[in-house]
């Protein structure tokens, strides 16, 4: 099976168990980590500001619908995959991105409160292990889930080049601490 598919379900199922906590009254704006928004963009390429639900539900139709067609995701061996596909692809895992971090944003309280915390965030190391595979989505987006990226130590590179500065740094200290040892004063 494609790996989109599968997320999509995985997705679909963390928030479909959150859903109604997620409502025009409490997320009037589709937003992700640090204060983004996202708008959506209709067949047309017009963006418009909608809720929340109302984004996720035409994020899950489009995808439904793309899914299962099979033009586009043929599932016969005679068809081919258009030469589109990997466009689709890519909206669709970054329209999962988008959904994912409204669930962090938003709603991680919920989802704690209902154990699917751990389900979310081996959702979260899928999509972005297909992301980092195949570069799928545009690294401006990315950014902002970065931190908790690295908590689940998913993103080996940033994770090193952490521990390396982590290293260097205490190195320093322990350099600065030599040359004033009484101060006493680390609350690391
Ligand atoms: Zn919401």
């Amino acid at each position: 099976m494609f790996p989109a598919m599968s997320l999509f379900d995985h997705v679909n199922l963390v928030y479909g168990a959150i859903s109604e906590f997620c409502t025009a009254t409490s997320c009037p704006d589709m937003t992700g980590p640090g204060q983004r928004t996202y708008l959506w963009f209709d067949e047309k390429g017009k963006k418009t500001k909608v809720a929340a639900p109302q984004y996720i539900d035409y994020v899950m139709t489009f995808i439904q619908k793309t899914i299962s067609d099979e033009t586009i995701f043929p599932t016969k061996y005679a068809n081919e995959f258009p030469v589109s596909f990997e466009s689709i692809v890519r909206k669709i895992v970054r329209l999962l991105y988008h959904v994912v971090a409204h669930l962090y944003a938003a709603h991680f309280k919920e989802v704690l409160l209902l154990g699917l915390h751990s389900h979310l965030n081996l959702t979260f190391a899928h999509l972005m292990a297909l992301h980092h595979r195949f570069t799928l989505i545009d690294p401006k987006e990315t950014d902002i889930l970065e931190d908790l990226e690295m908590a689940l130590g998913l993103n080996q590179e940033a994770v090193e080049a952490a521990n390396n500065n982590e290293e260097r740094d205490r190195s320093e200290d322990s350099r600065s601490q030599s040359t004033e040892d009484t101060c006493g004063d680390n609350k690391s």
